[in-house]
């Protein structure tokens, strides 16, 4: 391909990507699978790559999520919420594997953990009171959709302690209310949701909070914001401390102490995710120490000392629920 051809198809490319954004951060509803967004964001990382002089700040390949809509008050994260690297096979991990282990000296474990396919969420707690919670947005400003959130029942709104911290996490629709919800939809005439992630979105962006009430939403907290409760050394002590706050953290997350008890990990989930009760996309892997995580950095749209394994698509989980629950 030549550079005047590659120009033409990175904006090609861009301007497709841009819509797509769109259609799924901002209005709830995709048009085309995430394979297929993924795809197109692969193509175009990958011309970005093999000519880097067309790369440009503003290129979707750099950007996190979408606009915040206007109809909230918005809040800026004053750490940023970013999004993650991707990883597709078991290649893709080791090279993910290699880069961590040339960026720092240290000795590496990794935590993986069940990518939740929902809502990213910030809450944050002043003296162990829930203050605010914020959608993702751009990574730098979010929504404010605390009166949403706080109809989630597993969001306490006090922790055990008086900290003040932030911490993020997945807003989500179980399986189960997500096809009730449907079923109604469908009765009512009213357009369904094409699946539990756009179903979340669209329930936690609505100005009515009874709506978010109504729709049995569920939390599982991940990580940290801004911070200023005791020192962790590890991303793990901080998730079990979390846990201890009385936050909703996820319980089949592992220890893994390289990259092959990673890809078991991987694999083991890739056999066994029809059997939870919520949608997952994938696992997140991540560098357990902290220090070694302050040292690996972040690029401009995700952090180096993380990824994201997706899972294959494969027909959706949901519809094989439907036929096991008969509705
Ligand atoms: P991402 O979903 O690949 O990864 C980042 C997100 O993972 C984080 O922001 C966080 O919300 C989430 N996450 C879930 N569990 C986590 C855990 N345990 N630890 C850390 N993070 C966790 O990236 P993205 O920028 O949020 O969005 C891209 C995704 O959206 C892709 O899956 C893409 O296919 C999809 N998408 C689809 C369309 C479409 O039109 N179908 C358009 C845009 C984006």
């Amino acid at each position: 391909m030549t550079k005047d051809e590659a120009n033409v198809r990175i904006n090609e490319l861009r301007d497709l990507l841009e819509r797509y954004n769109r259609e799924y951060h901002e209005l709830d509803q995709p048009s085309v699978p995430d394979s297929e967004y993924d795809a197109r964001l692969r193509e175009l990382i990958e011309l970005e790559e093999a000519h880097p002089d067309l790369l440009t700040p503003d290129s979707p390949s750099q950007r996190v999520g979408g606009e915040p809509l206007d109809a909230f008050q918005k809040v800026q994260h004053a750490i940023p919420m970013l999004s993650l690297g991707n990883a597709f096979n078991e290649d893709e991990l080791r090279d993910f594997d290699r880069r961590v282990r040339e960026g720092t000296d240290e000795d590496i474990q990794y935590v993986c953990e069940l990518k939740i396919d929902g809502l990213a969420v910030s809450l944050r707690y002043e003296n162990g009171q829930f203050i605010r919670g914020a959608t993702r947005g751009d990574g730098t400003t979010g929504e404010d959709i605390t009166k949403n959130l706080k109809t989630i029942k597993s969001i306490p709104l006090r922790i055990s302690e008086d900290e003040t911290i932030e911490v993020r996490g997945e807003a989500f629709m179980p399986h189960r209310s997500f096809l009730a919800l449907n079923e109604v939809r469908e009765q009512d005439g009213v357009e369904v949701f094409a699946n539990p992630r756009n179903a979340a979105a669209g329930s936690l962006r609505q100005l009515d909070p009874k709506i978010a009430a109504n729709r049995n939403l569920d939390i599982f907290l991940y990580g940290a914001g801004e911070w200023e409760a005791g020192e962790f050394d590890t991303h793990s002590e901080r998730l079990q401390y979390m846990k201890q706050l009385g936050l909703k953290t996820n319980p089949e997350w592992r220890s893994c102490k390289d990259i092959d008890e990673v890809i078991q990990y991987v694999n083991e989930w890739t056999e066994k995710r029809s059997e939870l009760n919520y949608e997952i996309d994938g696992i997140v892997i991540k560098v357990d120490s902290l220090d070694a995580q302050e040292e690996l950095g972040f690029t401009a749209k995700s952090p180096r000392f993380a990824t994201a394994y997706k899972f294959p698509a494969e027909e959706k989980i949901t519809k094989l629920i439907r036929i096991e629950l008969n509705v």
